[in-house]
Order: C-alpha cells, then structure tokens, then sequence
C-alpha cells in the first residue's frame, strides 16, 4: 500500500467523536429496514436521530466529514449522519457541488 493509498484510508474513515449520541444509540442512525420508508421520506427513528445531531457538539466536522467522504447511492438506505438522512446528503452536494472522494 503506497502512502497516498494510506492517506486516503484514513480519510475514508468516520472521524471519531468522543461522546456523541450515534455512539450511545447507534441503532437510531442505521439504515432504514424493511417498511421504514425511502426515497425523501424520513422514517420516525431517523427524525429522532436528526434531533440528537442537532443537538451534537460535533454537528459541523461531522457534516463537513458527511458531506466530502461518505459515498451514498440514490436506490439504497444509508445512515443519518451530520443530522443529514442519504437523500439529504445526495441533495446538499448537488446544490453545493459537492464530489465524494471515493477510493480509485
Ligand atoms: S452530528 Fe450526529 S452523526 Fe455526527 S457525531 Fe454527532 S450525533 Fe453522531
């Protein structure tokens, strides 16, 4: 592995919040199931999990982490992180003009 594959590994990962509710109460942030809805509806658990985001010390890094790193896919549920639910993220990098950096 070269050092540039290194880095980018690294940047890859979630940054590590000390602290923070998806730590507590991961459960909440997980992908939809079966019957929780998906496209632009924002299933129950999720909104709960949006309201623990907003209230997180880490709110900022984290989007910005989200945002730049956390590849989603538009047919797929993903995870509320940086209080965006999938379609949230896909939607602020469009209007943003945001690119995910993905591994080559
Ligand atoms: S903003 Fe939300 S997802 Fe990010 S560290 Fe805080 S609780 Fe976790």
């Amino acid at each position: 592995m070269t050092m540039r594959e290194l880095a980018h590994m690294v940047a890859m990962m979630p940054p590590n919040f000390p602290g923070a509710a998806c730590i507590r109460e991961p459960q909440a942030f997980d992908p939809r199931g079966r019957g929780e809805g998906h496209g632009r509806r924002v299933c129950p658990r999720h909104v709960y999990a949006k309201d623990l985001c907003a209230l997180c010390p880490h709110l900022s890094p984290c989007r910005e982490w989200a945002l730049h790193y956390h590849a989603d896919y538009p047919k797929e549920s993903g995870p509320v992180i940086g209080g965006l639910t999938d379609q949230e993220r896909i939607d602020t990098r469009r209007r943003l003009r945001i690119t995910v950096k993905v591994a080559a």
